[in-house]
């Protein structure tokens, strides 16, 4: 649904996007990451045709968006970091508006959108409430809103959860979800558990450059600690465990810390039964046996510091 060709954009001397090239389908939710001031916004203000690429190409649904701006926005449905909504207005009145600048002149076919966008956004119990006057997770469900109000096959979603509390964050997550079936969807955060929660693929932009384009498993699994195990045993020298299990073929390397045993596999595969097998025929006693938590932060401070 979105194809994205050699896309540049440079601002005097400063290259924002520098020879960016992915492509999203539908049903795919791509996490767009990077460091501040890396190209996020700039790369989706092409897509959604509000900036003009120095080169390159941004393809929606086959409609190149420089030649066909009003079709792509037909099929697209934006919301921009902290979405600009018109506080003064109540939720319906916005919505209405954004309904007629939509193009659905009758009201009944106006009234069916908006029906349907506050129930997918939760926003009936607030409809008649002016925006001003609402927490920033109802603002951001209204941002929304307005976003989904011509069901759009396209979504371009800026740090939709930024500045929410935990349990708004996972209501807007769980918005995202339901509609992500059958739409295609760039979502752009700084929060790497909401990669992990909801993404199917993760792109991550540094300096203008695409610098991985993976699953956010494949991702994980170039941390270092990936499938690494933490092992405490009573009644038996440490340093025995450690030469041990360091022996065996699969296991890369093992050490000693805070009073447990790290083990280290090679080519990040799994050695939970291994190890567990080692430790039952030898009869250690284990007191604690876990995997070794593994995040994305190592993985995206590694890439981009
Ligand atoms: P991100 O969304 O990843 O934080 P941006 O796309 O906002 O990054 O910005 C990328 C770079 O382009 C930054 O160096 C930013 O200062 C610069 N930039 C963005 N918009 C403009 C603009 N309108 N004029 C000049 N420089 C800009």
């Amino acid at each position: 649904m979105i194809e994205v060709q050699s896309l540049h954009k440079s601002y005097g001397s400063i290259n924002a996007v520098n020879g960016v090239n992915f492509d999203v389908n539908r049903g795919e939710i791509l996490g767009f990451l990077g460091p501040n001031g890396a190209g996020k916004s700039t790369t989706m203000k092409m897509i959604t045709g509000f900036v003009r690429p120095t080169s390159g190409i941004v393809l929606v649904d086959g409609l190149n968006v420089q030649d066909h701006p009003v079709a792509v926005k037909e099929r697209i449905g934006y919301m921009p970091e902290n979405g600009p909504v018109y506080g003064e207005m109540t939720v319906e009145e916005f919505l209405i508006f954004i309904a007629e600048i939509r193009g659905y002149d009758d009201p009944t076919i106006r009234e069916d959108k908006i029906d349907h966008a506050c129930d997918l956004c939760r926003l009936n119990k607030v409809r008649h409430q002016s925006i001003e006057t609402l927490s920033k997770g109802f603002k951001q469900r209204v941002g929304f809103a307005q976003a989904i109000l011509h069901d759009p096959p396209v979504l371009i979603l800026d740090e939709p959860t930024d500045g929410l509390d935990p349990n708004q964050k996972k209501e807007v997550r769980k918005i995202i979800r339901t509609m992500a079936k059958d739409k295609a969807i760039i979502l752009s955060t700084h929060i790497l558990e909401e990669v992990h929660a909801l993404c199917s693929r993760v792109i991550i932009i540094a300096k203008g450059e695409v610098i991985a384009d993976e699953t956010p498993e494949s991702l994980l699994k170039r941390n270092p600690k990936y499938n690494a195990l933490k092992l405490e045993v009573k009644d038996i020298d440490l340093e025995v465990v450690r030469e041990t299990l360091k022996e065996l073929p699969e296991v890369s390397s093992a050490e000693i810390n805070e009073g447990a045993v790290e083990i280290y596999p090679k080519n990040k595969q799994s050695i939970e039964s291994l190890v567990l097998k080692v430790c039952r025929d030898k009869e250690w006693n284990i007191s604690h046996f876990e995997k070794t938590p593994v995040g994305l932060d190592e993985v995206f401070w590694e890439l981009t510091k």
